[in-house]
């Protein structure tokens, strides 16, 4: 029988965790605070935005909230950034992406002061992350890896395939496998014979973008499935990037979708807020 990974419980488990360390860190008059930016009204950022700024509330981090129209120029985003990253209440910086096409992504997260970029986005946080030195690492994949180790699954030694490269979840997912002493191969759209590739996998990490692509040909009898994918069906139902009723019996652990990768997500950008107010 597959164990179902259960992200809802572990995500609650690490909120009320860091409720109980906010609370105490209190207590010695220190308080955690996130800025939180969202340049626009897109919808889907609105409701990630608000989900953010609920779990704020719930592990009692002070969240600031600027609400920018879409017409905010570049220059005046980095000012704000800027002059965020210049005040010391604030201990971290979460610009909600998708930005405007008019400004430029990339110089937005490397405005952030590295000290403050709760999202691990920053260049200077992916290369501590690439030779293993302490600093934030983007969420998705963190929460990854706290969904295998507080579910009681080896990581070290085993085959891990990370399908996916993307600068948020597929690199920094294999980087952190390897920091794990897992043995890793990362797959893309390049990749031959990806059947085969999966096949080797103990556990199989899919962040492919693309719903039910990873049907139970793909996978390894026993082995571990991730699916970071959310996607919306045609009726409307969430569902991921693995055909998870068909795949679910041919592993020992699978996460859901709703309710495995996802919720952890948020969980992790909380931990990394109150890690900047201890770390810096
Ligand atoms: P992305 O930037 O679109 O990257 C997708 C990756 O999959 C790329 O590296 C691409 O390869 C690879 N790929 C595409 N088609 C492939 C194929 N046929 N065979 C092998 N590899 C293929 O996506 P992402 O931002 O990493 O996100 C992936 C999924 O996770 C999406 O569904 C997204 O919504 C979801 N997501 C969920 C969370 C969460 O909190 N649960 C967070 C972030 C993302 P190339 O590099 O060669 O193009």
């Amino acid at each position: 029988m597959a164990q179902i990974i259960d992200g809802k419980k572990i995500s609650q488990e690490i909120k009320d965790e860091l409720r109980e360390k906010v609370a105490s860190l209190k207590e010695e008059g220190k308080e955690a605070a996130l800025a939180v930016i969202q340049v626009g009204n897109d919808p889907a950022s609105g409701v990630y935005v608000g989900n953010k700024k609920k779990a704020c509330a719930y592990i009692g981090i002070r969240s600031l909230s600027y609400e920018l129209p879409e017409e905010t120029t570049e220059e005046e985003l980095l000012a704000l950034i800027e002059k965020l990253n210049g005040d010391a209440s604030v201990n971290g910086i979460l610009v909600q992406l998708p930005l405007p096409s008019h400004i430029d992504e990339d110089k937005v997260i490397r405005t952030i002061s590295p000290k403050k970029d709760v999202d691990g986005f920053h260049p200077e946080n992916v290369g501590k992350l690439v030779i293993g030195e302490p600093g934030f690492v983007s969420c998705t994949p963190a929460g990854i890896i706290q969904l295998l180790k507080r579910s009681g699954i080896e990581i070290a030694g085993k085959n891990c395939v990370v399908i996916g490269r993307s600068n948020i979840v597929g690199k920094p997912m294999a980087l952190l496998m390897l920091r794990e002493n897992a043995t890793v191969t990362i797959a893309h759209s390049r990749t031959q014979d990806l059947k085969e590739v999966c096949k080797r996998a103990d556990i199989l990490i899919v962040a492919i973008g693309k719903p039910r692509f990873i049907t139970a040909d793909y996978v390894k009898e026993g082995a571990v499935v991730i699916d970071v994918g959310i996607h919306r069906n045609e009726n409307n139902k969430l569902c991921g990037d693995v055909a998870y009723d068909e795949v679910m019996p041919h592993t020992s652990a699978i996460t859901p979708v709703p309710g495995g990768v996802g919720p952890m997500t948020i969980a992790m950008l909380m931990n990394n807020c109150v890690e900047s107010m201890l770390m810096y």
